[in-house]
């Protein structure tokens, strides 16, 4: 198998602009597993299945389609379709944000993206980011780090993102949401958000996108 990167790390510590851009740099393939609970998410919300009904969720998850392309740069988002549907635009909605954690706290749920996630990772080369593919999705990796910043930069960094696309947001909702979804991610009981014991951590609250994306393919070619 060839050589794999974990990026794990809490909402907005800037792991998707990294990791695609790392990807990129070393000729790796990217996956964004965040996407993946989105997808699930938004089918879940659209098909008004209740979020609370894990028997429901754990077949949505079983029997939908995902299929992932990702950018052929650096700064495209991965698309993504579900049963055939590209839905790239509306798994980022706010509404499939503020639900995301609770769907991806149901074991079902993660016991089959997680098989997929270890599918297509399984010949390596790959950079894969999300919360727990350090500690369980692929504890063998080669590289495994674990980016952090505080809940005020991440706040201030997803407030510039949503200014360019025209929209205000202030600040003290936006750290709210970032702290709920983190609470709920690190406090649930499978596969919780936290570094693998031998993660390398790397705070990004005063370092570029490119010192970030710098530090991690140095420590790949190490
Ligand atoms: O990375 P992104 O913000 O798109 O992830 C959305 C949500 O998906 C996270 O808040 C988390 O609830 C869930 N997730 C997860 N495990 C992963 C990736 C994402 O539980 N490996």
């Amino acid at each position: 198998r060839r050589p794999l990167i974990a990026i794990d790390g809490p909402a907005g510590a800037g792991k998707s602009t990294v990791a695609r851009a790392v990807a990129a740099q070393l000729h790796l393939l990217y996956l964004d597993t965040g996407a993946m609970y989105r997808a699930i998410t938004w089918l879940a919300l659209q098909r008004g299945i209740p979020l609370d009904d894990a028997e429901q969720l754990t077949q949505l998850a079983a029997q939908t389609q995902l299929s992932l392309k990702s950018g052929n740069s650096s700064v495209e988002p991965t698309r993504i379709w579900a049963n055939g549907e590209e839905i790239t635009q509306a798994i980022r909605s706010p509404e499939v944000t503020r639900w995301v954690s609770q769907v991806s706290a149901v074991p079902g749920v993660r016991q089959e993206l997680v098989k997929r996630q270890r599918s297509m990772g399984r010949d390596g080369g790959a950079v894969l980011e999300g919360r727990d593919i350090g500690t369980h999705v692929f504890p063998d990796a080669e590289l495994k780090v674990f980016l952090t910043a505080s809940v005020e930069e991440r706040a201030q960094r997803r407030q510039h993102q949503l200014q360019a696309q025209g929209q205000q947001v202030a600040l003290e909702e936006l750290e709210a949401q970032i702290q709920q979804r983190d609470r709920r991610d690190s406090e649930r009981t499978i596969s919780p958000l936290r570094p693998a014991p031998d993660a390398i951590l790397i705070d990004t609250d005063h370092l570029s996108q490119s010192e970030v994306q710098d530090k991690i393919v140095m420590l790949y070619q190490q």
